[in-house]
């Protein structure tokens, strides 16, 4: 399910623009079981489709055009996409929709075929989970399953959502939580994954983007005043932002913002009618992805360390 943050309005659905194939994407299974050599390239953990484009898929695409093989894990069908308050609006799509939504960015950023572990989507707090929703499956199995695949890629480094899920959607916080759990048990291996990193927003990121939404929406005469889900959510991000001296890994993502955006418009059920020619939305897109923003969790930064890609992958840039 997409961040709040992005999604100013339900509208039309308009085509994203066509994607390229892009050149050199990486073969899936590049790191196969019983390769011996030392663990390769980046696992990308993420809940629904979409979140892997907004939260990391910068740095997913220079991974892969640095040579990494790259992998997506969406740990459920997104089938529950859609915004709270929006009363009488049913929030289920199609799973084949967001499923092929998802191999679409996975072209777009250059990266292998997407793997799903097929929970449905629990849906936003306060909506009920369905039954078979990642939120309500015992925590052991999914780890389990999540290790499986650590197992059959041998990925060097693995990125998910950081504890508090950038806005406490349940999904995000059972896969942040899941996935790291997966990566210290695989990490204790011999051969295991070498880096761990969650995708995080630092505080002063956060409240500067809600003060350029609110005053967009003054400009552009919007008196609708934000439901109280929208409020919800809004503190929702400030207070699980994090401080921005806690950030240890900030990448400039510019060479590939074409493909971030590019990967984004295949979310198109989720999109709620950006226009992504036009202009003033383009440069606000822009604006929003020069960088993406991450902690590394293991191994673990010393005081004050800062970097500006991530451990444990061959990082060429664009
Ligand atoms: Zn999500």
């Amino acid at each position: 399910m997409e961040s709040p943050l992005m999604a100013p309005d339900r509208a039309d659905r308009p085509r994203g623009p066509p994607v390229a194939d892009m050149a050199g994407a990486n073969e899936p299974g590049a790191n196969e079981p019983g390769a011996s050599g030392p663990p390769a390239g980046l696992l990308a953990i993420f809940a629904h489709p979409d979140d892997e484009s907004f939260g990391a898929g910068g740095v997913m695409a220079l991974a892969a055009a640095s040579g990494n093989p790259v992998w997506v894990l969406c740990a459920t069908n997104g089938d529950q996409g859609g915004r709270p308050g929006e009363v009488g609006v049913d929030h289920s799509f199609d799973p084949e929709i967001r499923r092929e939504e998802l191999a679409c960015a996975c072209k777009a950023l250059g990266v292998a075929e997407p793997i799903f572990l097929g929970y449905r989507d629990s849906g936003m707090e306060g909506w009920g989970a369905p039954e078979g929703s990642l939120s309500l499956a015992p925590q052991d199995e999914v780890v389990e399953r999540i290790l499986a695949v650590i197992h059959r890629l041998r990925p060097a480094v693995i990125v998910t959502f950081d504890p508090g899920g950038v806005y406490g959607h349940p999904d995000h916080t059972a896969c942040s939580a899941t996935a790291t759990a997966a990566y210290r048990l695989a990490a204790a291996e011999p051969g295991g994954p070498v880096a761990l990193y969650h995708q995080a927003l630092p505080r002063s990121f956060v409240t500067g983007m809600q003060a350029a939404q609110e005053a967009e929406r003054r400009r552009s005469g919007d008196d609708k005043p934000p439901t109280e889900d929208d409020l919800r959510q809004q503190e929702a991000f400030v207070k699980l932002a994090r401080p921005d001296e806690e950030i240890t890994t900030i990448v400039n993502i510019v060479p590939v913002a074409e493909r971030k955006i590019a990967a984004l418009a295949c979310h198109d059920s989720q999109m709620r009618g950006r226009q992504w020619d036009d202009p003033e939305q383009r440069a606000e897109m822009e604006r929003m992805f020069g960088t993406e923003t991450f902690i590394r969790v293991d191994p673990p930064p010393v005081p004050g360390e800062k970097e500006d890609r991530f451990t444990g992958l061959e990082w060429s840039g664009e």
